[in-house]
């Protein structure tokens, strides 16, 4: 069995600046990390390995300092790693993305394919079925159990609005997690040393055989048109209630406020 988790670099803080003449992120300055939802897909292939064998290849596109998450991921107890990177691949928005990254999947040929449910900073959630549908395999997404799984086949609960799913898919799968998968490991001291040493090869486009068209800013079909950040215009009224008499006098303030704004119920508003 061969389990290829792809993974994200992310920015560590929430608060991401945009470029707005370029519609990209301003990625330099914020410290970078594993995307945090993927932890959760490389504790499900460690967990899968344990259960029934195999190998985990973990994979990223981006740019020379990527190669630290890989080497994370491998101190969590993944076997091999694969940097792909290439200036060629800058710009890359999710079509790009998902066809670069399954250019080096067909590559390694996995059998299972385990990616977050989404990166926190692109936040769309479009990699994993991308992939899917470049690689023409089965797609099972927001998985919340894997209840079994063979060389042949997986069986896993889908978490739905209304509880989960079970679902049967031929293997070879792309599987998107979500946290109730399973909770994250801490590295090792075996696995950060074998971190230390391991040697991480760079695939670039011509490694890849990829279509240099499909590459890219200039493979992305999807331009941003404009970025504006939400301004909140709602204001905020702090009202101190510590003894008997301030929480009284709140409580008048609040129903003041729903008053005003035609917020009580008559019925409510004859009783008090
Ligand atoms: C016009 C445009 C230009 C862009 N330019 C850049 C750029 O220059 N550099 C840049 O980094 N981003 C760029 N982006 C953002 C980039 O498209 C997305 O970050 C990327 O496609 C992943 O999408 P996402 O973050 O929504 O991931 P999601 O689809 O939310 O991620 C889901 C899962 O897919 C996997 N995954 C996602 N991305 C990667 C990856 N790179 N490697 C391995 N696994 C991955 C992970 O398992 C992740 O949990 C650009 C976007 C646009 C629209």
């Amino acid at each position: 069995m061969h389990i290829v988790v792809p993974i994200k670099q992310v920015p560590e803080t929430s608060n991401v600046q945009m470029d707005r003449e370029t519609g990209t992120m301003i990625r330099s300055g914020s410290a970078a990390i594993v995307n945090p939802l993927d932890l959760y897909s490389l504790e499900a292939a460690l967990q899968i390995r344990e259960q029934i064998g195999g190998k985990i290849t973990v994979i990223t596109m981006g740019p020379p300092s990527a190669v630290k998450v890989l080497k994370e991921a491998i101190a969590m107890g993944c076997d091999e790693a694969v940097h792909i990177s290439d200036r060629a691949f800058g710009g890359a928005d999710t079509w790009a993305t998902s066809y670069t990254l399954s250019e080096a999947i067909r590559k390694l040929e996995a059998d299972i394919v385990i990616t977050g449910e989404r990166a926190t900073d692109g936040d769309t959630g479009q990699v994993g079925p991308g992939i899917a549908a470049w690689l023409n395999m089965s797609l099972v997404t927001f998985t919340a159990h894997i209840k079994e799984i063979s060389d042949s086949h997986i069986i896993a609960e889908r978490l739905v609005e209304e509880g989960y799913q079970t679902v049967r898919a031929a293997l070879p799968a792309v599987v998107t997690v979500v946290k109730e998968i399973a909770t994250p490991r801490l590295p090792t001291l075996r696995g950060k040393k074998k971190s230390m040493q391991i040697n991480i090869p760079v695939w670039d486009a011509e490694a890849l055989h990829a279509k240099p068209e499909y590459l890219g800013l200039k493979g992305s079909p999807t331009r941003v048109v404009k970025i504006e950040t939400p301004k909140v215009t709602r204001t905020c009224i702090m009202v101190k209630a510590i003894d008997e008499e301030s929480v009284r006098n709140a409580v008048t303030q609040l129903i003041q406020f729903l008053d005003d704004r035609d917020l009580v119920p008559v019925q409510k508003r004859s009783g008090v």
